[in-house]
């Protein structure tokens, strides 16, 4: 058999050519980066949570109308999914201050904002991802007007779900990265939501106890990385109930689930 091509490497994910046209398949790594690469590492098990959970919501969004690039699960690391041409642009959503917004303004981290921020970041890794404004897109021609009208839509929604979605399982959605692509449908196209949704690229403060489960326990080196991914996935559902359960148990889980 040949080895199917791979057609990127990212940091957290490697996408390979898909079995038809027009498709590919996400393959979820353990690897961990934080501030722009400057620090490395693993967390085993991460992949197989990550792809599991952004099925999940993935599954949900799609299920409320909004349209993303997620085909089907196929193991417990890789997803298929619709090729889309990637708009070069990460969309940040914020609910309560923390990151770099704390950084950059000075807000108390963990302050309630008191409405929505949305927040635009050029997507390149030389740079450090920018913060940019709908101008620097416009101007540079990133996306046209009536795609960061849909763009800002989505992530309304998108926001507007997850909150729900979190908060019925006891946890503050902080705030939150979305990357969205282009698909072209003779000679339209129209962005749908792209990449992953998971506790690598979202805030999640346990609303009890503030506890953070997500990938500030990697970045400010608090330990408990996997636990906390295997926190998320065990609240929303997704984890066999019982207290030995471990990621391995996960696929065996969704097989017996079916019958
Ligand atoms: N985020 C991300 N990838 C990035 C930058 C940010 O997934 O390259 C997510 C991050 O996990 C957080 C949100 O976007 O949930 C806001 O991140 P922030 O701007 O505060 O950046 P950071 O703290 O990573 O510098």
């Amino acid at each position: 058999m040949s080895r199917r091509r791979q057609i990127y490497e990212g940091k957290a994910k490697i996408l390979y050519e898909g079995p038809e046209p027009g498709t590919l398949i996400q393959y979820f790594k353990d690897d961990a980066t934080a501030f722009n690469a400057q620090k490395k590492g693993t967390i085993s098990g991460k992949g197989v949570l990550n792809n599991r959970i952004s099925e999940h919501i993935f599954t949900l969004l799609g299920g409320i109308g909004v349209p993303t690039h997620f085909i089907r699960r196929l193991n417990m690391r890789e997803q298929l999914i619709r090729q889309v041409e990637i708009v070069p642009i990460e969309v940040v959503i914020r609910n309560v201050a923390a990151g770099s917004l704390v950084k950059r303004l000075g807000i108390e981290a963990g302050t309630q904002l008191p409405r929505t921020i949305i927040e635009y970041y050029y997507k390149d890794d030389a740079l450090g991802d920018p913060l940019i404004s709908e101008e620097h897109i416009a101007c540079f021609g990133w996306a046209s007007q009536e795609e960061m009208h849909d763009i800002a839509d989505m992530a309304i929604r998108v926001n507007d779900f997850m909150c729900g979605l979190f908060a019925a399982i006891g946890i503050r959605l902080v705030d939150f990265k979305l990357e969205f692509g282009r698909i072209w449908e003779n000679d339209y196209s129209r962005v749908i939501l792209a990449d992953e949704i998971s506790p690598d690229g979202c805030r999640l403060w346990d609303m009890v106890s503030g506890e953070k489960l997500d990938k500030d326990r990697f970045r400010l080196d608090l330990g408990g990385e996997v636990e906390a991914y295997q926190e998320i996935a065990r609240r929303l559902g997704l984890m066999p109930e019982g207290a030995e359960t471990t990621v391995a148990d996960l696929d065996t889980h969704r097989k017996n689930k079916g019958k």
